[in-house]
């Protein structure tokens, strides 16, 4: 199942989330850094316990790294994290004299990251909690100045939002780049390119896990003679609708990928030949009961395997045997799932 919270969308955003921390410690540390040596030119000006807040955000991160693989929602503690280094900049804010001090605009730093971690509404309430920092710490410190001139916090306020703004919409229009390289553009299903990345990935976290990982192909029957008799757009409307019926079914974590033509395989970690059986026979069902444009009626034909638990996941391995497991499935009449209970297991 998967475990969605405000936070992030669905566990691909989780992953994704998990990955972009890996990669923006070392940049971070950098920032950290150019922000110290600003901190310890203009000490005699600013006073040197503003490193003291400084090293304080630092050390929240340093936490939230080594608890966010481990977690169970890793969103929430990067976003309280992010919130505690927002607050450690406003509290330094406060200290330094309120609207008037010059480190006002660094809350805006923090909110760059936003859209690299969290979704619409993780954005929008880390925009939030900066804005009411920026107004508490400013008004509440130094009301008086800010009435006399309200452009000392409109002004970081103005800066905070249009970051929000222009990162949010560099992140989406980075993922829509990576996603048309990822994605097969008739089925909206990953493509092949997709399934070798994640394969990599899989036999690397199974080796440690010793998981079983089951592979689902699926092949539709006869689909030949739909292109033969009413056209290969068609024959093309009809894959994307079966798609559509096959995605239905399958949670956020099972990734379905168009191998070519009109074949798929389904990655299942985690999942034992039985469990991929079942899951193959819910997909043939809602496959041959569904209907697709021109109100067709298409049927598929399974094959599934599995790695053994504690043996590792050999990708090629297992795909052959689940391909042998589609042949006996095409071989013995088609519109069936085979490999399932009572098949060959798979030798070392
Ligand atoms: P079987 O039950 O044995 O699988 O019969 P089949 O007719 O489905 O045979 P096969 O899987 O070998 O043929 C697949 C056909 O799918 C051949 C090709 O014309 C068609 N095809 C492959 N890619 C596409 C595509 O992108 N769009 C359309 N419309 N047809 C495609
Ligand atoms: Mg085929
Ligand atoms: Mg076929």
């Amino acid at each position: 199942m998967s475990r969605t919270t405000w936070l992030v969308r669905n566990e691909l955003d989780r992953e994704r989330l998990i990955d972009m921390e890996r990669r923006l410690q070392p940049p971070r540390r950098i920032a950290f850094a150019v922000l110290g040596v600003a901190l310890v030119i203009c000490g005699p000006w600013l006073g040197w316990w503003t490193l003291i807040p400084l090293a304080l955000a630092a050390g929240l991160f340093k936490l939230a790294d080594a608890r966010v693989p481990l977690a169970r929602r890793p969103e929430l503690g990067m976003f309280l994290a992010w919130v505690g280094s927002e607050v450690v900049i406003a509290g330094s804010v406060a200290l330094g004299g309120g609207a008037g001090a010059p480190t006002l605009s660094w809350l805006a730093i923090p909110v760059v990251t936003l859209s690299a971690r969290f979704s619409g509404r993780g954005i929008a309430a880390g925009v939030a909690i900066s804005l009411v920092l920026l107004l508490a710490t400013a008004l509440g410190v130094s009301a008086g100045t800010v009435v006399h001139d309200p452009a000392i916090v409109l002004t970081p306020a103005a800066l905070i939002v249009a970051v929000a703004i222009l990162s949010t919409a560099l992140m989406h229009s980075d993922l829509e780049h990576r996603n048309e390289a990822l994605f097969d553009e008739l089925t909206g299903m990953l493509n092949r390119k997709a399934l070798l990345t994640r394969v990599r990935e899989i036999e690397q976290q199974t080796s440690i896990s010793g998981e079983p990982v089951a592979i689902m192909l699926a092949d539709l029957d006869h689909f030949k003679a739909i292109n033969d008799t009413f056209g290969h757009a068609a024959g093309d409307l009809v894959l994307r609708d079966v798609a559509g019926l096959m995605r239905q079914q399958l949670s956020a974590v099972h990734f379905s990928y168009r191998l070519g033509g009109e074949e798929f395989i389904v990655l299942l970690p985690g999942v034992d030949r039985a469990g991929a059986a079942a899951l193959a026979e819910r997909l043939r069902t809602a496959v041959r009961g569904g209907t697709v444009d021109g109100g067709h009626h298409v049927t598929m034909s399974c094959g599934v395997a599995a790695s053994d638990p504690g043996a590792g996941f050999d990708y090629e391995r297992v795909f052959s045997a689940a391909d042998a497991a589609l042949y006996e499935a095409k071989r013995t009449g088609r519109d069936r799932v085979c490999g399932g209970a009572g098949a060959i297991p798979i030798v070392a």
